[in-house]
């Protein structure tokens, strides 16, 4: 496995590697890799000749500093974890790499980066778009695969690359989850066992939304999910929606040819969580 900390060679390593004909699939992360992570590096491993992973938390996708500064970082385990996985190349660029000119771009994507994630972290869709932009540019692969745990950031990652005209294909992937029905996030490191029982309860509310879907309004399914999300002091509902999957519009009823997805973001103590399903 290969390991490049600079733009200049990793560059080298692809242009060597796009000579001989090689096809090239790409997974970005932020590092604190699991087995979320690892899904993505075998899609990556299976549909190409070549893996790369990029590790590079990304300051400007971050509104506090508190957030950037408590990520978790664990690059050693993680290299150690590529490569039990058949990782070809591990790209972990400094910021000034990454930023080394003015890169930043905005999205503005009407509703997509509008709502949801796009209204309670005000330029964080900028941030995530700039650093992908910038990535795509320097790893150049045919394949990007990204999870669906980040279900907003995927569709606008499929938009920006549309935008862009970039050729290079977006593949998403399902949400890998721990045994309890938990999320899998680099985040849920910051939990404590306590904190984990409550995160707990998103995923339970979502299954039950999707569990009974057939048998209540959409309204009075949200109304009944948020109750039951309230109810739990130690958690902060940010937003629980239910939005076409394709153009995020909120949905006020079920409407049969349109799939439809629910999405929810909370605090459980000082951690902000996401999570949704297909509904
Ligand atoms: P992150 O390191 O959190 O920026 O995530 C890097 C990539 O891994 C993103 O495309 C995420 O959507 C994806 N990812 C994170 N958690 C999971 C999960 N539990 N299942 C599938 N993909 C995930």
């Amino acid at each position: 496995m290969i390991i490049s900390h600079t733009v200049k060679d990793l560059r080298e390593v692809i242009s060597s590697l796009k000579k001989i004909n090689k096809t090239i699939s790409f997974v970005p992360t932020m590092g604190a890799l699991h087995q979320g992570h690892i899904s993505l590096v075998n899609l990556a491993n299976e549909s190409s000749d070549i893996s790369v992973v990029s590790i590079f938390v990304n300051p400007t996708q971050f509104n506090e500093k508190s957030d950037l500064e408590k990520y978790p970082r664990t690059v050693e385990e993680d290299c150690k974890l590529l490569q039990k996985n058949q990782c070809d190349i591990v790209f972990i660029p400094s910021v000034e790499e990454v930023y080394c000119c003015d890169i930043s771009c905005q999205a503005d994507y009407g509703i997509l980066t509008g709502v949801l994630e796009g209204a309670k972290r005000l330029g964080h869709f900028d941030g995530v778009v700039t650093v992908v932009k910038r990535l795509f540019e320097i790893v150049e692969p045919d394949v990007a695969f990204f999870g669906e745990k980040d279900f907003q950031q995927l569709a606008i990652l499929r938009e920006m690359t549309r935008r862009y005209d970039f050729n290079i294909e977006i593949k998403g992937a399902p949400i890998i989850r721990e045994e309890s029905g938990l999320a899998m996030s680099s985040r849920n490191r910051l939990l404590s066992k306590r904190d984990e029982e409550i995160a707990l309860n998103l995923s339970s509310t979502l299954q039950w939304c999707v569990d009974h879907r057939a048998n209540y309004e959409l309204s009075f399914l949200l109304e009944k999910a948020k109750e039951m999300l309230s109810s739990n002091e130690l958690l902060k509902l940010e937003y629980l929606e239910i939005v076409d999957s394709e153009t995020f519009e909120s949905l006020k009823s079920f409407e049969s040819g349109k799939e439809a997805r629910i999405l929810v973001a909370a605090y459980v103590g000082k951690v902000r969580l996401i999570d949704n399903m297909a509904i």
